[in-house]
């Protein structure tokens, strides 16, 4: 949140700017503080994220990629942050990376794809499918978490390290921490591979059946 404040705060000192102000006290906001609360409901809250200009990613956009699935789905998944193929689609996890995730979601929890819910860390695509930055990731995670209060999943899977470090404030190494259900603020986290790994290191997906059959058996 106050990442969030703190970029408000910026584009109103840099709109006074334009306006031709040298100065101002920041004791000149306090009668008309904006309003930081994110919206009540997904609809709104996915308007407010693709009218967001809060990080540098924004710039290059061609879609926001909220999320998208059941609004009340147990099982949220998040992953890092969308490619190619979802920015240009709006989509999250609408390539090959996704492909592989829909095979985990119906080949092993038996359950449709509909049925989850699937989002990112950012809604945003960083450039040359870099990481975001820290930076990048704070700012957007407000919409996350607001996702989250929204959705009220028991269980968020988090794909690879990125996302397990986002949503746990822990950088361990995501093959030291995958398969090991942590108990959150009021809900189950599940860390475990990303499917783009698993694209590039077929022999991973022994683990990641192991650990969704772990969530498999809480459902
Ligand atoms: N990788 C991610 O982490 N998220 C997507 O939506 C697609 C690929």
């Amino acid at each position: 949140m106050k990442n969030l404040k703190n970029a408000l705060l910026l584009k109103q000192l840099y709109l006074l700017k334009q306006l031709g102000y040298n100065y101002t006290s920041v004791t000149a906001f306090k009668e008309d503080e904006p309003d930081l609360t994110l919206p009540n409901t997904l609809e709104k809250l996915k308007k407010q994220a693709e009218e967001c200009h809060l990080c540098a990613l924004s710039k290059s956009r061609h879609s926001v990629v909220f999320g998208e699935g059941n609004s009340h789905a147990d099982i949220l998944f998040v992953g890092e942050a969308p490619g190619a193929t979802e920015d240009s689609s709006g989509k999250p996890f609408a390539g090959r990376s996704g492909e592989m995730l829909t095979k985990m979601i119906e080949n092993v929890l038996h359950i449709s794809r509909q049925d989850v819910y699937i989002s990112n860390i950012v809604k945003c695509r960083p450039a040359n499918n870099a990481e975001p930055s820290s930076s990048e990731a704070h700012s957007c995670l407000p919409y996350l978490l607001k996702q989250i209060e929204l959705i009220k999943p028991k269980i968020i899977i988090a794909l690879g390290a990125t996302a397990y470090h986002y949503l746990s404030g822990d950088d361990s190494d995501i093959s030291k921490v995958r398969g090991r259900m942590q108990e959150q603020n009021g809900y189950k986290l599940m860390p475990t591979y990303h499917p783009s790994y698993l694209l590039r290191n077929p022999s991973a997906k022994k683990d990641v059946l192991e650990d969704l059959k772990i969530v498999k058996g809480m459902m």
